[in-house]
């Protein structure tokens, strides 16, 4: 059996004369099997990046082999001769099947045990684990699935229909692109990929059925590692307001989709820099965006019209904005200490309420719709680099909403 892993080779000699190891996990390539001659005898070889012809441990000479963090994916395994200790890091389900092989061989207990003779283990270079796939074409694929060590997978241009199953086992997967598709839908699962950074999904067909399955966005793991999130050139007729839930959104791609309203929940990711909804049906924007510091944001080739809305004059009580039920009072502190909620910590219809929530001009959230104008601003105002329509200047309507009587005075004296 072979192991495609990481390793460092701790020399205990070393250690005891205080030469220290160099701490750097080499990829490598651990083979288990037998001595051809003596089928009791077992080895374990030692391929790694440094050393290709591999050097050879008897399991016989093994010491210990500490498995106290198995399920994080790491062991390590020490030799009596030579004084090696190998650190493994690994995926753990490989890890588990290749220690379950290795104590068999230390127990004995070989009956039904398949091991490959040594002399035939050799190791190419496709055995070093890769880390990075590009599929071309379907029969690209390969045949034993993808490697549980892919970091970055390409699978575009490949008319897949549905998301492949095989990539939620991919635990450490950072980029994966399935641009120039025909997907329409992401499992719910996916939330759940534990390092993903960058998700490339131009060019599908993801909305084109209308409702889109937004599931995923929950997943606890996804939201705390995404940045990169591209899904133009679908069919989007809306952005769900859960997309707040990716806390570390920094670049934001929604061109060429049909979508006419943005959610106002959008001005709560603090990292968003880059925006880009060029080729669009927006009419008007949510005044929370103006709350994002944005780097650069694109809205060429939208639908945008100059409608000022005169004010009119609303007779409201102070006491409609400082006397609230108290799901409004409790709903605001929620939203103003950006405390995280999701349904599987509060009901569903107090999560639609926060995530219905607008926000005012002034970054404090407005649980009651009571005072709302449509007023334009000049965008290139607030965001340092705007991409618009040729000839025309970036004033654009934004539907505003105000949390006091002072903001919305502030606002109408600004018209
Ligand atoms: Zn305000």
């Amino acid at each position: 059996m072979k192991l495609q892993c990481l390793v460092d080779v701790v020399n205990r000699q070393h250690t005891a004369l205080n030469i220290r190891s160099s701490g750097k996990y080499l990829k490598s390539t651990l083979a288990l099997g037998k001595e051809p001659k003596c089928a009791t005898d077992y080895f374990i070889i030692h391929f790694s990046t440094v050393n290709k012809s591999g050097l050879k441990y008897k399991v016989e000479s093994i010491k210990q082999v500490f498995v106290k963090c198995l399920n994080e994916g790491k062991a390590t395994i020490r030799f009596e001769d030579p004084t090696h200790d190998l650190c493994i890091k690994c995926e753990v389900i490989q890890l588990k099947c290749f220690m379950r092989l290795l104590k068999s061989c230390i127990t004995g207990d070989t009956k039904g045990l398949q091991l490959t003779n040594l002399s035939n283990i050799s190791v190419t270079g496709k055995d070093v684990a890769p880390t990075k796939l590009v599929v071309r074409d379907r029969s690209e694929f390969p045949a034993k699935g993808l490697p549980r060590t892919l970091e970055s997978l390409y699978l575009s241009d490949l008319k897949l229909c549905n998301f492949r199953r095989d990539i939620l086992l991919l635990r450490q997967l950072v980029v994966l692109d399935l641009s120039n598709n025909e997907i329409e839908k992401i499992p719910p699962e996916f939330g759940r990929m534990p390092s993903l950074s960058e998700l490339y999904l131009a060019n599908n067909q993801i909305g084109i059925k209308g409702e889109v399955d937004w599931k995923w966005l929950l997943g606890p793991q996804i939201t705390k590692t995404l940045k990169l999130l591209d899904l133009s050139g679908n069919k989007l007729g809306y952005l769900p307001k859960a997309i707040w839930k990716l806390q570390k959104l920094v670049t934001l791609k929604l061109d060429n989709n049909v979508l006419k309203k943005l959610p106002a929940t959008l001005g709560r990711l603090n990292t968003l820099r880059y925006l880009t909804i060029s080729r669009n049906e927006l009419e008007t924007l949510p005044c929370s965006l103006l709350q994002c510091r944005l780097e650069s944001l694109d809205l060429s080739t939208n639908s945008f019209h100059h409608q000022e809305q005169i004010p009119t004059t609303i007779k409201h009580s102070p006491w409609d904005f400082y006397v609230n039920s108290l799901v409004h009072v409790s709903s605001k502190v929620v939203l103003k200490n950006k405390l995280y909620y999701a349904p599987n910590i509060i009901p569903w219809t107090l999560v639609e309420f926060l995530d219905n929530a607008n926000m005012c001009i002034c970054g404090a959230p407005v649980v009651n719709d009571i005072l709302s104008i449509r007023k334009s601003f000049e965008l290139k105002d607030y965001f340092r680099m705007v991409v618009f329509d040729n000839n025309r200047d970036s004033t654009v309507s934004f539907e505003c909403y105000l949390c006091s009587q002072k903001c919305y005075s502030k606002i109408i004296k600004g018209v």
